[in-house]
């Protein structure tokens, strides 16, 4: 019995040896201490030794199944870990593979000209002024020197939602509700937005756009103050080298008005398509704002003046980067929208 129990622990040990998997490292462990194992038999039949072999064959059988069981943990830690090597192996990554591009879009060129002109407009000491889209006809057309029955209205039509209430055509509101708000205190805003007019869709005109608008109030602002502000923003919109000048025009709201240029960034004066060959192109509206306008808003005429200008971003954006079409910025068409990538600064 004792030679009968030295074979199966050889057997065993070199059964688990061979294994090579942790499932078949449990096969050898049934098959060897499981319970109709032949240790397990062994000690079954230990009933027909006599006693004084009993505890003695009890200890020896003990002494096998231990060393085995110790074996089968050393050879099952083994395997384990080969596991997990050929796991890691296989999931390995590799580092010298190119990375995936991650696209994160870029800012819309609207928004980067809004962004622009804000920028230089705060370094200027103005705040950012905003208002509803949906607006009063009071603060849209009245407060503005704009009557019901002026014909300046006709050239700003849009959607009424009600008689009273309708989408806003300019962002000229906002300089209302400001007005209205700071009872006679000095003013240094801008207010860029939305805005819409009934409008047929074209190249050159979209029943939506974008406005900014800036108004300063104040003791002693004069028409030479308007000039070297637009003169500011034409530099930083279309280079150093840009000069503006200013042409007489109407707007109800302000007296005297102008229609500002600025020298052609694309010839720098000498002609080209994008001047009409003029050397100019049109960028804005301005002017002083008007003494009704004031007056209507709580401030002395006679006391403080003012100026304000409007712009079209839509118009920079187009000058700036070359945009043959104003739905452009409007169709979210990412073949157009793609090519701001490169320039995002
Ligand atoms: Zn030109």
């Amino acid at each position: 019995m004792e030679q009968q129990l030295k074979q199966l622990e050889q057997e065993a040990l070199e059964k688990l040896q061979a294994a090579t998997s942790l499932k078949e490292l449990n096969e050898v462990r049934v098959a060897y201490l499981g319970k109709k194992g032949p240790i397990t038999d062994l000690l079954k039949g230990m009933g027909k030794l006599s006693p004084e072999e009993r505890p003695k064959m009890g200890a020896l059988v003990n002494t096998v199944r231990e060393y085995v069981t110790a074996e089968l943990e050393k050879k099952a830690a083994v395997l384990e870990e080969q596991a997990i090597q050929e796991q890691l192996e296989k999931e390995s990554v590799d580092v010298t593979l190119p990375g995936r591009k991650i696209k994160t879009g870029n800012r819309h060129p609207l928004t980067r000209v809004i962004e622009e002109i804000e920028d230089l407009f705060v370094s200027m000491g103005y705040e950012i002024a905003e208002g509803p889209e949906v607006e009063k006809d009071y603060y849209n057309f009245e407060a503005l020197n704009l009557p019901k029955g002026h014909p300046a209205r006709d050239m700003q039509d849009t959607f009424y939602i009600t008689e009273e209430t309708l989408l806003r055509t300019h962002t000229s509101p906002v300089q209302a509700r400001t007005m209205e708000l700071k009872k006679g205190e000095p003013i240094r805003i801008i207010c860029p937005g939305k805005v819409f007019r009934r409008d047929n869709d074209d190249a050159t005109h979209s029943h939506q756009f974008m406005q900014i608008e800036g108004l300063v109030i104040g003791e002693n602002i004069h028409m030479s103050d308007l000039k070297g502000t637009l003169d500011a923003l034409a530099k930083k919109m279309f280079g150093e080298e840009r000069e503006i000048r200013l042409r007489p025009s109407f707007f109800p709201f302000t007296e005297p008005s102008v229609e500002v240029d600025v020298s052609c960034h694309k010839c720098g004066g000498s002609g080209c398509n994008v001047c009409k060959h003029t050397g100019w192109i049109e960028i804005l509206g301005a002017g002083m704002v008007h003494p009704n306008v004031l007056e209507m808003a709580g401030y002395d005429s006679k006391k403080v003046s003012g100026f304000a200008f409007g712009i079209g971003a839509e118009r920079i954006a187009m000058l700036k980067y070359g945009v043959d079409d104003i739905r452009h910025f409007y169709t979210n068409d990412n073949r157009f929208l793609s090519q701001f990538h490169r320039t995002e600064g």
